[in-house]
């Protein structure tokens, strides 16, 4: 029976895992959260739980249904509280050839609360991998986005999904893309006001974006029937939406008290004398999403043009046995995760792909795809946007590094090695190791470099994935393969 091993029980993997059973493959998924669902399914925990779940969550029927019959699957395991730390070649096999993943790669996992004391460390050594570890959100830096108050609008939005907990009472959305929208209902529904949501894209870039060819968004009804019920929810909460406006810095005696929003050209640079200041306790950004790549790489997975693991129509990476689907091969939201997370599933448990059941998920992937171009068309960063920063704006948040450092240490050492300008300035460096800045660190020095930087992918670079005691290195069991369901005689390869 073929070994199948999940990493990231969000939609993508869900899917993955639910394909990969349904073939006789003997599934392990695992997720670093308590619990399943991943980013777009996040709800609080099985111990509180609440009748307004399923109104709460687009598509939480659909989870349900995922979730009840992994759980009741005795050929699937699944490991919550489970982080990938890293994967290294399997030294047992280092010379074996490649007839199976686990002839190349051990999985190592950590069990238990994140930064406990009692994490057991396991080892995983799979016959196909599918990675579905999606992705985090991205924010564009401005003068004071260090100041308590400031919040991803990720890291908000799990708040208020995951503990019903809003980040202010009186809240400012800023940045780019749809997300913003689910944002500002979720904030109002843990209790926030919301002062308003500005979209830094101008209007005409969001036409150019989302009118042409209308009907193709009738091959992605569940988006638009989302998108329906979030401008439904601006209505009735009477939130502004204002499109071409930002947040430009935020101020306050020790923590956010107000926020300068300003106008912004079709390229997303200030207006000037634009600004307006508004009163607020706290402000949420997002700029769309930047994929989770450490793992992918830490397999020699290539990656696309636009930085995302590139998959072939059967979701197969460029490792063979290594499948990816979901966020981190493009931003394509829950529908785009899914499908691809079935047809990773299938392919990795050795499905053939001209199934019928397949085509439809193919179907389903293109239409979802077409809606993702839309979003990058209409949303997508301008660069412009350099131009809300100061001298003292902070870019690296953990090590303090200001754009004038950058700046500075570009011209004086005139390198174009990233990798050079980051140990120079520690830009990137810090507790994140530059989830947060990296991209961004990235696209200044690359315009002050003149003929741009010669080693990008450094940015998406982390042999570690998640941080680990010495002791958790020193022990570690090796995880056994789960033993065949009742009545199932088939010996394992
Ligand atoms: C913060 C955030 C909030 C979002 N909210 C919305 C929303 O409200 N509405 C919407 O339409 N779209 C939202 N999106 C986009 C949404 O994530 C996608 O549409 C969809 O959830 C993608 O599914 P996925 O399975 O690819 O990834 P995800 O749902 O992100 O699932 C990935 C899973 O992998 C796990 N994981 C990652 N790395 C590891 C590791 N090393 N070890 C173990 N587990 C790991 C994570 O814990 C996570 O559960 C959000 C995205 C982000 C980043």
């Amino acid at each position: 029976m073929t070994q199948v091993l999940v990493i990231g029980a969000g939609p993508a993997g869900l899917a993955a895992a639910t394909a990969a059973s349904a073939l006789g493959a003997d599934v392990t998924v695992l997720d670093s959260s308590y619990d399943l669902g991943g980013q777009y399914w996040r709800h609080l925990p099985s111990t509180r739980p609440t009748a307004s779940e399923g109104i709460l969550l687009h598509g939480f029927e659909r989870f349900r249904e995922l979730r009840e019959r992994l759980e009741n699957d005795s050929q699937v395991r699944i490991l919550t509280l489970s982080q990938v730390w890293a994967i290294d070649r399997n030294p047992d096999t280092r010379n074996a050839g490649d007839s199976s993943v686990g002839d190349r790669w051990r999985v190592h996992v950590l069990q238990g609360v994140p930064d406990g004391h009692d994490r057991l460390a396991l080892t995983i050594i799979p016959d196909a991998i599918v990675f579905a570890t999606g992705a985090h959100d991205r924010t564009l830096p401005f003068t004071g986005w260090q100041l308590p108050g400031v919040f991803s609008a990720g890291a908000a939005q799990a708040l208020a999904k995951g503990e019903r907990v809003a980040v202010g009472s009186r809240v400012v959305v800023s940045g780019a893309g749809p997300f913003l929208l689910p944002v500002a209902a979720s904030l109002v529904q843990a209790g926030a006001k919301v002062l308003g949501v500005y979209e830094a894209s101008t209007i005409s870039r969001l036409a150019s974006g989302w009118l042409p060819r209308p009907w193709q968004l009738l091959g992605a009804p569940g988006k638009a029937a989302e998108l329906v019920g979030y401008v439904g929810n601006h209505l009735r909460n009477r939130i502004p939406y204002r499109t071409g406006r930002a947040v430009i810095a935020a101020e306050g005696d020790g923590r956010v008290e107000r926020v300068v929003v300003a106008r912004l050209d079709a390229n997303w640079a200030p207006i000037v004398g634009t600004t307006r200041t508004i009163e607020a306790d706290a402000v949420c950004i997002g700029h769309g999403f930047t994929p989770r790549l450490e793992l992918p790489i830490a397999v020699g997975c290539a990656l696309s043009a636009e930085r995302f693991v590139a998959v072939d129509h059967r979701q197969a990476t460029s490792s063979p046995g290594v499948y990816a689907a979901g966020e981190i091969t493009g931003i394509g939201g829950v529908d785009a995760a899914l499908a691809e997370g079935s047809i990773a599933g299938h392919s990795a448990a050795g499905g053939s792909d001209d199934e019928a059941a397949m085509s439809r998920q193919r179907r389903l992937r293109a239409a979802s795809t077409r809606f993702a171009a839309r979003i990058e068309a209409a949303h997508g960063i301008r660069p412009g946007w350099s131009q809300w920063l100061t001298p003292d704006t902070l870019i690296c948040r953990c090590e303090e590094v200001s754009y004038g450092r950058l700046c500075d240490t570009s011209a004086h050492t005139g390198s174009a090695g990233l990798r050079s300008l980051k140990l120079s300035t520690r830009a990137g460096l810090g507790i994140c190791q530059g989830r947060v800045c990296g991209r961004t660190v990235e696209d200044l020095l690359g315009r002050l470099a003149a003929g741009g930087l010669i080693d990008t992918t450094s940015t998406d670079r982390r042999p570690i994935v998640s941080p680990i005691r010495l002791g958790e290195l020193a022990g570690g069991t090796v995880l056994p393969p789960a033993p065949p369901p009742p009545g199932n005689t088939e010996e394992r390869e």
